[in-house]
């Protein structure tokens, strides 16, 4: 999916978004996952060519064939294989649009939310040109009703900056995504420095591997440390929690290994007090639909990482336009009504590889 503009973080630049969809087929009905780990394995190990070719050659032929009757019976199949959790939250979000389909009750529901229909969606900035430009952006998300506004951050783009945006909008709710860009040994200062900026939270400012020195940090900062990139399963959230290493956690299915480990994180937090709220890869469509329908969980308090169709794209993979009402409102299961039956045309036009992993009827 081409990107409108390139987006640009500490980790680097993309200017296209590759994502993995898959189509699991049960009693003549299908169900849609999708796995976003980005082209390149800059945010993460994985990237979308691994995703691909692990669900091809290992996850697909474990599970294509058998009855499956809850999420945790197929994570049971799965974990024989290590790690790659944006492999396995592929397969599993498509097994989770065929319970839907099949108890015919949305994916909020089924996942054990949809107490809500709505839910609030904030605004993200990527690193700009210049920050006369950013500030234009801010103001005109602030004007559209963003709840929040996030800012990517890195050396030489952080301080000078939240100046700026903090004396031209002393007021918004504000946190900031570090993407891993800071090292505890030589910026302690500059992250000591962000606690003057009265942020929400500061987002994965060290290591994608770190969890014990994120302790450290939030052990002599006052603004809550938001886990994202460390947090690759529940296992990983409850040593963060254990060791005090973070306030607040960004929940994205496809990290954190599917959407049945999302919840468990989800309860984590809620049970611990802990900021909870759904983060996204820049997903199309369905994986959209997918994130959407686990934020109605109401543990998830913080405004999501969801945005329109238009924001990043010119058109949507699966030919389904994600459209926030005023104020940054998202209309859940209207989304996942159309998500789950997404354009098989349209994905077929962006489709670089395909493949079918089929059992002999
Ligand atoms: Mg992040």
């Amino acid at each position: 999916m081409p990107l409108k503009r390139p987006w640009r973080t500490a980790y680097g630049e993309d200017s296209a978004i590759h994502s993995v969809l898959v189509r699991l087929n049960a009693g003549g009905v299908d169900g849609w996952g999708e796995s976003c780990p980005l082209y390149a394995p800059t945010y993460s190990p994985e990237s979308a060519l691994s995703v691909y070719e692990t669900c091809r050659e290992f996850f697909l032929p474990r599970v294509v064939g058998k009855e499956i009757a809850t999420a945790a019976d197929l994570m049971g199949l799965l974990s024989m294989y290590r790690g790659n959790p944006f492999a396995k939250a592929a397969v599993e979000a498509a097994w989770w649009a065929l319970e839907s389909k099949h108890r015919e009750i949305p994916l909020s529901k089924a996942l054990g939310g949809g107490a809500v229909d709505t839910i609030a969606c904030g605004e993200d900035f990527g690193l700009e040109d210049s920050i006369d430009r950013l500030l234009e952006n801010i103001e005109s998300a602030v004007c559209r009703g963003a709840p929040r506004i996030k800012l990517k951050v890195k050396r030489h783009w952080d301080v000078d900056v939240l100046r700026a945006v903090r004396t031209a909008f002393p007021r918004i709710v504000l946190h900031i995504d570090c993407n891993a860009g800071y090292d505890l040994r030589n910026d302690l200062d500059t992250l000591k420095a962000f606690d003057s900026f009265d942020l929400a939270m500061i987002e994965q400012p060290l290591a994608d591997t770190d969890i014990f020195e994120h302790a450290k940090l939030q052990a002599c900062i006052g603004t809550p440390v938001c886990l994202d990139e460390s947090i690759k399963s529940p296992r990983d959230f409850r040593v963060a929690l254990e060791m005090g290493a973070c306030r607040a956690v960004n929940v994205k299915p496809g990290r954190v290994g599917g959407l049945q480990c999302a919840l468990e994180i989800h309860n984590m937090a809620r049970d611990s007090g802990v900021t909870a709220w759904v983060g996204g890869m820049l997903e199309s469509s369905v994986g959209a639909a997918i994130c959407a329908s686990l934020a109605t969980l109401p543990g998830f308090t913080y405004p999501a990482d969801i945005f329109p169709t238009t924001r990043f794209y010119a058109r949507d993979a699966a030919g389904v336009e994600v459209r926030l009402r005023e104020k940054y409102v998202l209309d859940v299961n209207r989304l996942w009504s159309a998500a789950c039956e997404p354009n098989v045309g349209c994905i077929e036009r962006v489709t670089i590889a395909s493949t079918v992993v089929g059992v002999t009827p």
